[in-house]
């Protein structure tokens, strides 16, 4: 057969990544390289490469780290395949193509009954966890106040990352949360309650999705089920997984057949969710023969100068597997430091400079604005609605947060499973006289009937409820079809919602945006799964209509950027107590990671890259601290002399070290204007 054409354009070992050991199940395979090296390109070639050699696209698992990277992976694939094919794979084919976490809701669902699990179990957020964490801690007298117990987030934070790392309790504690150390007992107890009311209301929390997933594979039956539906299994961004993801996978192709995996050490930045760099470089030795190892050096991404800038931020680190990268991409442009005064400056010299590359050719859509935490980009956002700038900012819908978003979306749950009190209670007390004891009292009668949906029709009505009582169990019990069931829980929720809040017009544009969204899915049970482990993107416009066809700037965590690369790139506050951040404990471990943090930051910028330095910082974000304003300097990561440095005072940028121009001459606009008339 004469080779396919897309073959090609990849170099060397990009080749034989592509091609490695098609034919039979090939042996296990580990791709790691720096940033930009056409690590997930080579991992959608390979897909289509197995594809185009009659591999069956429904028996292959992609995972990667968020929708949006997976569905980006297989359109690349079906492209590469359309190409080469005359025919592309329809989408669908690639049906498990997605998250660890979506994949893993979809096989305990699939598995239900097999597993002793309600098919119909409800997934918490981190904040429904937090407080059904609360509920727990009460139910134990571990109260705040009295006794200054850990808050109910840290609490979840803790139990987290003991659930992610397998560590035993005591060690992250001592490692992670030292000043909760004392708690350790307490701490316990309170887990093992949390467990049990999870069980009791047949929830299952975010990090359930991994640990369930990972207990059932130890039984060798079930896993040899669940893995036998795949002859291929591919990961993108495998060094930030965690122990519980990697178990899973070893579960899934013990002997490593089939198994490709592709990753970075270098911008591992998920340690602080309990992910280990250590699964990366570990993967070769996991396997008797060990896997092979194939290295990409080839930048393909950035111009010259920003590359040795990234590389000086990384070249720093402590440890570090990956060598630097060479690109052949030159530029006379270096990337830029700027310095400014304020935030607020900061902002409105970013939007003056993504208006001026728009000017010269740069869409807005090749633009990104990066940031350490959600909340940096407020200034930002301010300034380009001010100014009439569309904007998408990635996992950023802030609406999700909202009361009333959060108000139908525990309908919803309620609906499916009555038993999960979270939603129970903020649901109930909806209802005009329904306050948490009677809430509680429908929720225990729920709790002892053998089935809760039929129950919620009987149950009696709380004592005050009135007539809203019988309308409120049609809503929930309805029968309609999705999404007409949202409808439902919408009329009934309206009267509550106008009584509830003054500015229920807007509110009711959330959740007309909201029903826009549900529209998209198949059934309930998907959309509410997708809306709590991936939120959607938030859009500037108000109707929330996704800008599809607009062209918008892109606004995102650095986190969120992950994988994704724009022409022009601004990284907003890069100051020491922002970047790296003074939230953690600050040992020598976290400080690393926050440099890998810049480095995966700057590494996105294919053309242009500034990194701003406002000299007058607002800490907002949780800080242990309080809020507070703080002097700040410039991130210790950044060496002296490898950026263009810009000061921008009052936003008019002057260049740094220029020949000082003597000041203008003032100018009294009174007298001028009164001279006017003289
Ligand atoms: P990251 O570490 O940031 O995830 P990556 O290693 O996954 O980066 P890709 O995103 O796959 O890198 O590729 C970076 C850019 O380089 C993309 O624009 C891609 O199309 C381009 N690229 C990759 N390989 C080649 C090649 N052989 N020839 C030309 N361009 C390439
Ligand atoms: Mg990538």
């Amino acid at each position: 057969m004469e080779r396919a054409s897309y073959l090609d354009k990849l170099n060397d070992n990009q080749r034989a990544a592509v091609t490695f050991g098609t034919g039979e199940p090939p042996g296990p395979l580990l791709v790691i390289a720096g940033a930009g090296s056409g690590k997930t390109s080579t991992l959608a070639h390979r897909v289509a490469h197995l594809v185009v050699n009659g591999a069956d696209p429904r028996r292959i698992l992609l995972m990667t780290f968020s929708r949006r990277a997976a569905s980006e992976l297989t359109r690349r694939v079906e492209r590469i395949t359309a190409a080469a094919l005359g025919t592309g794979i329809a989408a669908e084919a690639l049906l498990w193509a997605g998250t660890f976490h979506g994949i893993g809701a979809r096989i305990l669902r699939d598995n239900a009954a097999a597993i002793g699990l309600d098919p119909d179990f409800s997934i918490h957020d981190r904040e429904d966890s937090a407080d059904l964490m609360n509920l727990c801690r009460h139910g134990l007298g571990l109260s705040q106040t009295a006794s200054r117990f850990p808050a109910k987030s840290t609490c979840l934070a803790i139990y987290s990352r003991k659930i992610n790392s397998e560590a035993p309790l005591g060690d992250v504690l001592r490692d992670h949360f030292p000043w909760c150390a004392q708690w350790e007992t307490e701490l316990k107890r309170l887990f093992g309650a949390y467990v049990e009311a999870k069980q009791a209301q047949n929830v299952l929390d975010y990090d359930d999705l991994l640990l369930a997933w990972a207990q059932v594979m130890a039984d060798p039956g079930f896993a040899a089920h669940v893995g036998g539906a795949w002859d291929h299994v591919l990961i993108d961004e495998y060094q930030d997984t965690n122990r519980l993801q990697a178990r899973i996978l070893m579960a899934l192709k013990p002997d490593g057949r089939g198994l490709t995996v592709v990753g970075d050490d270098a911008q591992s930045i998920y340690a602080f969710r309990a992910a280990t760099v250590r699964n990366i470089l570990d993967f070769p030795g996991s396997f008797a023969p060990p896997a092979d190892v194939i290295t990409l050096d080839r930048n393909y991404r950035s111009t010259q100068p920003i590359l040795a800038a990234a590389n000086a931020v990384i070249g720093a680190a402590r440890e570090r597997f990956t060598k630097d990268l060479w690109t052949e991409r030159a530029s006379a442009e270096r990337p830029q430091l700027v310095t400014y005064a304020t935030e607020a400056d900061q902002a409105r010299h970013v939007v003056d400079r993504v208006l001026e590359d728009r000017e010269t050719g740069t869409t807005l859509k090749e633009q990104a604005v990066l940031f350490r935490t959600s909340s940096h980009s407020a200034q930002l956002e301010a300034e380009l609605t001010r100014r009439n700038v569309p904007y998408v900012k990635f996992g950023g819908l802030k609406f999700l947060d909202s009361a009333h978003v959060k108000d139908l979306l525990a309908m919803l749950r309620l609906g499916r499973n009555p038993r999960d009190r979270v939603a129970g209670f903020r649901v109930l007390q909806l209802i005009p006289g329904v306050g948490p004891k009677a809430a509680g009292h429908v929720l225990d009668a729920l709790d002892l009937a053998p089935d809760p949906r039929a129950a919620l029709r009987d149950v009696a009505p709380p004592p005050r409820s009135g007539s809203d009582w019988p309308a409120f169990v049609a809503a929930m019990t309805t029968d309609a079809p999705w999404p007409a069931a949202l409808d439902k829980a919408r009329d009934w929720y309206d009267p509550h919602l106008a009584r509830l809040h003054e500015d229920s017009e807007a509110r009711r544009g959330d959740l007309d945006q909201l029903a826009q969204i549900a529209g998209g899915y198949a059934s309930a049970e998907k959309f509410l799964t997708d809306l709590t482990l991936d939120p959607p993107d938030a859009t500037s416009d108000q109707a929330g209509v996704p800008l599809k066809d607009e062209d918008y700037l892109i606004l995102s965590t650095i986190h969120s950027a992950k994988g994704q690369e724009w022409r022009s790139v601004h990284v907003l506050n890069c100051v020491d107590g922002c970047l790296p951040s003074d939230l953690g404990t600050g040992t020598t471990d976290e400080v690393e990671e926050e440099r890998r943090l810049l480095y995966v930051a700057m590494t996105r910028a294919k053309d242009r890259l500034s990194l701003g330095v406002p000299q007058r910082f607002y800490v907002t974000h949780q800080s242990r601290n309080g809020d507070r304003h703080i002097y700040s300097l410039r991130t210790r990561f950044i060496p002296a002399g490898i950026l263009d440095r810009f000061e921008v005072t009052h936003w008019s940028p002057a260049r740094v070290g220029e020949v000082p121009r003597p000041a203008p001459a003032p100018i009294d606009i009174a007298a001028q204007m009164r001279d006017m008339w003289a």
